[in-house]
């Protein structure tokens, strides 16, 4: 029996270890499909306070860990699939492993939306279609790609490849760009980006040797279709909350985020178990808000398991 399991080891998760585990609670973390999150496929996060020059989200990631492990925080790479949770007894499984804690803090985060349009399976993660540029933009050098999206995340992912690759096509489905206004004017100003507005991808197109080689491209206004030559599609449309295992058991808004006890940001209607990140923020979905989520959590827990003895 633990004392508490932290699912999660993004911002939030690594930041409710490090406050359990400074509280003597000799917390065990468990590392999902992500480890150090969604962060860890960010290139420069400029807005984490503390590194006025910015930092890049991978090294910021590891020092959150070992800042954990030096307090005595425990990570394990355990896929929690699913959760038997009551006032007594929380009970989690990774298929046929089975983990008891007195108190669960769930920071899941969230994952990459896709597309759903043929060829974008067939063609992920190796073969031109990817949701990292960060990962996979030095593989584009002097190529022409393309980026989906209108958010603050595909101008960071169309920004950051234009230092590799010759030109970068932004793809949105609207006529104006839901990113920051700064992400947006860097984005519209910048000389190898160009945007094609009012358009969806129909179909990513494979050449002979089984890579992307053009995207079949809709106008939503006049829907007339065109093909845009490319090696590379990266998309970046938002993110699905990581809740499935807690459907039945915790309340879930219509999205798949997790839905906190109204007046609280952590607290769950079951006593011990508490959210934090990017699980049951669909609003902020920040790493420093994802990290104040975690601290949250873990004083939460800490006062919980304290009146438990
Ligand atoms: P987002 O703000 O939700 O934007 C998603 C974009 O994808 C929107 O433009 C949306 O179009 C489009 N989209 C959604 N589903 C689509 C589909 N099926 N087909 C085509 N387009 C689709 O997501 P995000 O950009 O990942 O940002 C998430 C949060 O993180 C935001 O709060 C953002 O500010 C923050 N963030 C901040 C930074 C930074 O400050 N450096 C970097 C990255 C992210 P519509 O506009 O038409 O809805």
């Amino acid at each position: 029996m633990e004392n508490i399991i932290i699912l999660g080891t993004g911002c939030a998760g690594f930041t409710a270890g490090i406050y359990t585990a400074r509280a003597n609670l000799n917390p065990l973390i468990l590392e999902g499909k992500q480890p150090g999150g969604q962060l860890t496929t960010t290139s420069e996060v400029e807005n984490f306070p503390g590194f006025p020059e910015g930092v890049d989200g991978y090294s910021l990631m590891d020092q959150l860990r070992k800042q954990a492990i030096r307090f005595g925080a425990k990570i394990e790479n355990s896929f929690i699939d699913k959760v038997n949770f009551n006032e007594n007894s929380k009970t989690l499984f990774a298929g046929n492993k089975k983990y008891e804690a007195k108190a669960v803090i769930i920071a899941t985060g969230a994952a990459p939306r896709l597309l759903d349009v043929p060829g974008e399976m067939e063609m992920y993660g190796g073969k031109g279609v990817t949701t990292c540029a960060t990962c996979d933009g030095a593989f584009y050098r002097d190529m022409e790609v393309v980026v989906v999206g209108g958010g603050d995340s595909a101008c960071e992912e169309a920004l950051f490849l234009t230092r590799f690759c010759s030109k970068v096509t932004l793809i949105h489905r609207r006529d104006e760009l839901r990113a920051s206004q700064i992400m947006a004017d860097r984005t519209l100003s910048h000389p190898k980006i160009e945007v094609i507005w009012n358009s969806a991808i129909s179909e990513i197109l494979p050449g002979e040797d089984g890579k992307v080689q053009a995207i079949r491209l809709k106008n939503l206004k006049s829907n007339t279709f065109s093909e845009i030559t490319c090696k590379g599609v990266f998309i970046a449309i938002g993110h699905v909350p990581n809740t499935k295992p807690f459907d039945g058991t915790l309340p879930l808004d219509s999205n798949g985020y997790l839905i906190p006890e109204i007046g609280s940001q952590v607290k769950t209607v079951i006593p011990g178990v508490y959210v934090a990140g990017d699980c049951a923020d669909h609003v902020f979905r920040q790493a420093i808000t994802a990290a104040g989520m975690g601290c949250q959590a873990a004083i939460e827990a800490e006062r919980w398991l304290a009146e438990l003895k």
